[in-house]
């Protein structure tokens, strides 16, 4: 399946839920999900069904997989690894999701948004303990130093990005130095350290059918 290319708004208000895609936008009044929280499509508004079920589990699989911006494949991967692994299957499984390098580039404030962060890991912009890695399901570990390669500090995403991280809070299990464009992994994330509004248990049901 191709990556998904069109208005990512569109994702959110499929979803009923903020998947912040877009950064800044996402919390101010800009964010098209305050006027519009109803599906897009003509008959939209008229979808007024409860979810429940099966369609529940798939809908927090896809809110996940949308705000990770992941596969279906790559997703149902990380799954697997997780319930083989011992520990809670649906926290090893944000586990990895949180440990992708564009997230935490994106946690480091390198970019507004998960997407974008991608970008800027796709593009070269970012170091691994020094050495260039341009591959965005990357998987940091603990004591692993991540930054902004020193020819790209100053462009002008990176900058505006530092800014506005700046103003949030920081994640438990990661060091970051805002001015150097720069951090650490602490410790592997638990699933109290990841802010994240999805119901993991039930993306594990809908899995181990
Ligand atoms: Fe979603 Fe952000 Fe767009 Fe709002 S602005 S609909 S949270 S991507």
């Amino acid at each position: 399946m191709a990556r998904y290319t069109g208005a990512v708004c569109r994702l959110c208000r499929r979803e009923g839920t903020k998947l912040f895609l877009k950064g800044a936008k996402c919390t101010s009044d800009r964010c098209p999900l305050e006027k519009r929280n109803f599906p897009p499509g003509q008959h939209g508004k008229d979808r007024k069904a409860k979810i429940v079920g099966y369609g529940l589990q798939l809908h927090e699989k896809q809110k996940a997989k949308r705000m990770y911006f992941t596969l279906e494949g790559q997703f149902r991967e990380y799954y697997e690894k997780a319930s083989r692994a011992t520990g809670v299957t649906g926290e090893l499984l944000i586990q990895q999701l949180e440990r992708r390098l564009d997230n935490v580039a994106f946690r480091l404030g390198f970019a507004q948004s998960r997407r974008q962060a991608r970008q800027v890991v796709r593009h070269g912009h970012v170091t691994v303990n020094g050495k260039k890695v341009n591959i965005p399901s990357y998987q940091v570990n603990v004591g692993d130093e991540i930054a902004i390669r020193e020819g790209s500090k100053k462009l002008a995403v990176v900058e505006a990005a530092g800014q506005y991280a700046a103003q949030s809070p920081v994640p438990a299990w990661l060091e970051i130095n805002f001015e150097n464009h720069s951090g650490r992994v602490l410790q592997l994330p638990k699933r109290k350290d990841v802010e994240l509004p999805v119901n993991e248990q039930l993306i594990v049901e809908l899995y181990s059918k």
